[in-house]
């Protein structure tokens, strides 16, 4: 698969708008605490910036559902783009609105512009097609270089490309590498190939579980989703996270992973706390003797020894989602331990998703992994076989 290339646009001197993913975390105080997929676009920007163009820089962060929510500003983030590419940038204090607009066009070389979260724009998930005009009127060029939300069909995403021809619009440098991992690692993993997948949700991951069976040989399940799986199973979890409706789906997952001689790996213990706060009572239970009003918060340490059984003769690993609640330290051993066996593994290691990513630059292991990728519901897409929506208008056609 071949993307529309930055580097053969004519981009001298013109008005370049870059679609960027610079959903970063925050702490409680605001604050950028991983600040990698903001790095990821500098590349692209410079390229643009060294062509005398002028850059208008957009993206969103959380989910502020199409209203302004102070907490959501893109301010930190043009704080930390100023600092990173050592010049000023202007934030717009809307989208599409009189100040977005005014900026834009006073906007001479050189200059960078960001506009505020997209996501103020209630258009901008619903792909609407009047708000994608609007934001391409703003430039001569698209490049999209988000590839962490590369999966949605939204109007910065999709919707914009329709108003460039392929002479106008292309991928950016950290969606090309993207792309072209992935696009290795699907065709040739080198086997065994093991999928990690852990977070809080099997809502959110289902579908990829289901399609990633048949690529991967072994499946290592964590964090408050293992829940539903030991729920389904017939244990008592307590008070743990638990996805009720969605217990039969996750008993069809097993019952593939038998069909399909995927080994598929459960917690066999784990940390379980009255409360979920970093001063809870905690202690180490078996699956099976999850006190009753408890909640499972981290993997065990007999399933940590387990998983790092299992792991040991892996060639490719993949992962997604942390082990537990590693945001509070009680229960972020076993999410930390597993980094630290991956890491130090010989195998081709990825890791996706910006919880993950954050769990092992916090962690100090970031460098030990063979690839980081700055989209964990993308890489999962694309391992399952999916074009996604952001990527298919930038694809060249074959003949
Ligand atoms: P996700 O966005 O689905 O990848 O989930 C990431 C979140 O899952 C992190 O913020 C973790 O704190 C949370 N998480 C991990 N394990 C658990 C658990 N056992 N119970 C509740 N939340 C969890």
């Amino acid at each position: 698969m071949e993307l529309y290339n930055i580097k053969k646009l004519d981009l001298e001197g013109k008005k370049v708008f870059i679609r960027c993913d610079f959903n970063v975390p925050m702490d409680e105080f605001g604050n950028i605490s991983d600040d990698r997929r903001i790095r990821s676009a500098i590349s692209t920007i410079n390229f643009c910036l060294d062509q005398n163009c002028s850059v208008i820089l957009a993206s969103h962060l959380g989910r502020p559902k199409g209203e302004v929510v102070e907490k959501y500003s893109l301010i930190p983030v043009a704080r930390r783009i100023q600092h990173l590419l050592k010049r000023d940038v202007v934030i717009a204090t809307d989208v599409v609105g009189s100040d977005a607009m005014e900026k834009v066009s006073n906007l001479k070389k050189g200059d960078v512009l960001l506009l505020e979260n997209l996501r103020f724009e209630m258009g901008e998930t619903e792909n609407d097609e009047e708000l994608s005009k609007k934001l391409a009127s703003m430039a001569d060029f698209y490049i999209n270089d988000a590839f962490g939300v590369c999966h949605r069909a939204h109007s910065s995403v999709e919707g914009i490309t329709k108003f460039f021809d392929e002479e106008h619009k292309a991928a950016g440098f950290l969606l090309q590498r993207e792309i072209e991992f992935f696009g290795k690692l699907i065709s040739n993993p080198v086997r065994p190939f093991a999928a990690i997948v852990g977070g809080s949700k099997v809502s959110g991951k289902l579908e990829a579980l289901i399609n990633l069976l048949p690529k991967v040989d072994k499946i290592f399940i964590g964090g408050g989703m293992a829940f539903t799986f030991l729920k389904q199973m017939g244990y008592d979890i307590g008070a743990s996270l638990v996805e009720d409706d969605l217990l039969q789906d996750a008993g069809h997952v097993m019952e593939e992973a038998k069909k399909l001689g995927v080994k598929f790996y459960l917690p066999v213990d784990v940390i379980a706390a009255d409360k979920f706060a970093e001063d809870a009572v905690s202690k180490i239970v078996t699956a099976q003797e999850i006190p009753k009003g408890w909640m499972g918060l981290d993997i065990g340490p007999a399933t940590v020894r387990l998983y790092r059984e299992g792991l040991n003769d892996v060639q490719t690993v993949l992962w997604n989602g942390p082990m537990g609640v590693y945001e509070m330290d009680k229960f972020a051993r076993g999410s930390s331990k597993i980094a630290h066996f991956v890491a130090d593994s010989y195998a081709t290691t990825v890791v996706g998703g910006g919880d993950t990513a954050d769990l092992v630059q916090r962690i100090g292991v970031d460098d030990e992994i063979s690839f980081i990728s700055t989209g964990g519901g993308a890489s999962l897409e694309l391992l399952e076989g999916k074009i996604l929506p952001g990527v298919a208008p930038l694809i060249i056609s074959e003949g």
